[in-house]
């Protein structure tokens, strides 16, 4: 029997995810110092970022791609249509995380976004095959939808030559093991052992270490790779997600040996006070489920889905005297929640096509400097304002 630490692999999400976490901001500069420290420490894989949002995350990404010595697998993260996987195929990545766009609970427009998205890529299949990118695709709110419809669907993919992993997303934090559980065992019945399993476990509720710890204790008896997006401190949009110091805690307790092994874990430390500098230190603790940051929305699809029935809104933050916060600059930011909160800031309508290029702009210019001031946020808004 393999040692189960061997189906385990963790991919750092900390430049993607951790970079919607409220107060967090790296310069393209202190990124590629991060992939050095992170690839030291034996994570497996490293997931850079969106290469849609911007063309100077789409430079990064290939200039990561282009570092010499790096060790673990690099993966881009975008959204599963066809523009979004040509502009990750054109930079050169081999590893393509894909996922595809799902609110809680809506079957009818799950089916047909997956249908969009299955022919989205075999439209770009040849070109998948051509670059030999692996894709993984991974459905939002995954633990959310019909069962059924899931297997189908995953089944669908597993039988696709460009798909390599599937994902499992617990997006609002708020799926118990039991549940994630019995999904996974249903869809492990079903789809072949050669495709890796990778998840993605949201912090709302402090459930994303029991549901590692949940799917470890089974590893053995799937007998395929689980992949498990980790970052550093549990940085990540709301309150996080599942952080490397629960992880490594319990593969800790579970094989200490085998963990140093695996890790660098004496470079842990150097790590994690590098990624300090960039935080605003109240955010980088475990958090309370109900601390101000857990109701803060900051991708743009987030933001989209907010605005149109509160997808990411797992505890009413009405039910704590608290309010949702629109957290629109950073790299991923998208123009409807830009026009919002322009709406709630300014008390100003701003047209479709200026909110767009304002949302534009904040991207390209948090990619680069990793942040705004208010000033400089002030002076490419007032350019668009009737
Ligand atoms: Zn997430």
């Amino acid at each position: 029997m393999r040692d189960i630490f061997q189906y385990i692999k963790l991919a750092d999400v900390t430049l993607r995810e951790g970079r919607q976490a409220q107060g967090f901001a790296m310069t393209p500069a202190s990124c590629m110092s991060f992939m050095r420290l992170i690839d030291d420490f034996g994570v497996d894989i490293v997931e850079l970022n969106h290469p849609a949002s911007s063309s100077e995350l789409h430079s990064f990404i290939q200039d990561a791609i282009a570092l010499p010595g790096v060790q673990a697998k690099l993966a881009t993260h975008v959204r599963c249509v066809r523009r979004d996987l040509e502009l990750a195929f054109e930079t050169g990545c081999k590893n393509i995380h894909c996922y595809i766009s799902a609110s809680r609970g809506g079957l009818r427009e799950a089916r047909e976004t997956f249908k969009r998205s299955v022919d989205d890529i075999k439209a770009v299949s040849d070109e998948c095959l051509r670059t030999q990118a692996n894709l993984r695709i991974s459905f939002e709110h995954t633990f959310a939808l019909d069962l059924d419809f899931l297997g189908d669907a995953y089944l669908q993919l597993a039988d696709m030559l460009a798909v390599s992993r599937l994902g499992f997303a617990d997006t609002t934090g708020s799926c118990f093991p039991d549940k994630v559980l019995d999904y996974v065992h249903n869809i492990a019945c079903i789809v072949p052992a050669n495709i890796p399993f990778h998840f993605h476990f949201h912090n709302d509720h402090g459930l994303a270490a029991a549901n590692f710890l949940a799917l470890y204790s089974i590893a053995d008896q799937l007998q395929r790779e689980l992949v498990f997006d980790v970052s550093v401190g549990g940085l990540g949009e709301r309150n996080g997600i599942l952080s490397f110091g629960d992880v490594l805690s319990i593969m800790y307790l579970r094989n200490k040996k085998e963990l140093e092994r695996r890790f660098n874990l004496q470079s842990y430390k150097e790590l994690f006070d590098f990624v300090r500098q960039y935080v605003n230190g109240n955010n980088f603790v475990r958090r309370d489920p109900i601390n101000p940051a857990a109701f803060t929305h900051s991708a743009g699809p987030h933001l989209k889905g907010m605005l149109r029935d509160g997808s990411y809104e797992s505890i009413d933050p009405n039910s704590f005297g608290m309010r949702a916060i629109y957290n629109v600059i950073n790299s991923g930011t998208g123009w409807r929640g830009v026009k919002a909160w322009i709406k709630e800031s300014f008390n100003c309508d701003i047209k479709e096509e200026s909110a767009k290029c304002v949302a534009a702009e904040i991207r390209s210019l948090t990619a680069q400097h990793g942040s705004l001031h208010e000033h400089e946020l002030e002076h490419v808004i007032k350019q668009y304002l009737e």
